[in-house]
């Protein structure tokens, strides 16, 4: 396994739309254990596969030992209950904003085998598997945010974004890294 760069804020991966998965092979097994390994050195619970450059229709998660790869996922439905919360995202390091999303969703998807399954989710899972479906439809939780935090989040992204040369974070020599967060990242 590998730690896989991640792709931060400004890389035109981040915007683009996935293409759904039809057939699993052992290079995509090897991409989901090296996500999971990256996710979980860069102290995150959710990982999608624009945020290391990949075009695939894939995202890992791993809320409090609930972990999940989920293929070609979709929101079957979800409460009109809304929930705000704050976020953060490995490709923005440092940068966090409230998110109103529904309190609960029930996402279908396939999993690494290519069997169907469903999970219905609330509290930090299910926004953990909202916010990773938005990054594989090329949406970040930054374009949920009023304009004005939005403005800050970005003024603070300015400060940050020097770090990242070329929009990559290598997570062996990531300054952000050095000191915990009190938040969760996606
Ligand atoms: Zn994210």
């Amino acid at each position: 396994m590998s730690v896989l760069p991640i792709r931060v804020l400004g890389d035109p991966v981040l915007r683009e739309e996935t293409k759904p998965v039809d057939e699993i092979t052992d290079e995509l097994r090897a991409l989901v254990a090296n996500m999971f390994e990256t996710m979980y050195l860069a102290k995150g619970i959710g990982l999608a596969a624009p945020q290391v450059g990949r075009t695939e229709r894939i995202a890992v998660v791993d809320v409090d030992g609930q972990k999940f790869t989920i293929i070609n996922p979709e929101i079957v439905s979800s409460s009109s209950k809304t929930a705000k919360s704050e976020e953060g995202c490995l490709s923005i390091p440092d940068v966090y904003g409230d998110v109103e999303r529904p309190m609960s969703v029930k996402v279908r998807a396939l999993d690494i085998d290519g069997r169907d399954f469903e999970i219905e989710a609330d509290e930090l899972l299910g926004r953990c598997l909202q916010h990773e479906i938005d990054h594989l439809h090329g949406k970040l939780f930054l374009d949920y945010m009023s304009v004005l935090k939005r403005r800050s989040a970005l003024n603070k992204w300015a400060k940050e974004k020097d770090k990242y040369p070329g929009f990559i974070r290598h997570l062996e020599d990531d300054p952000s890294l050095e000191h915990e967060h009190p938040d969760e990242e996606l």
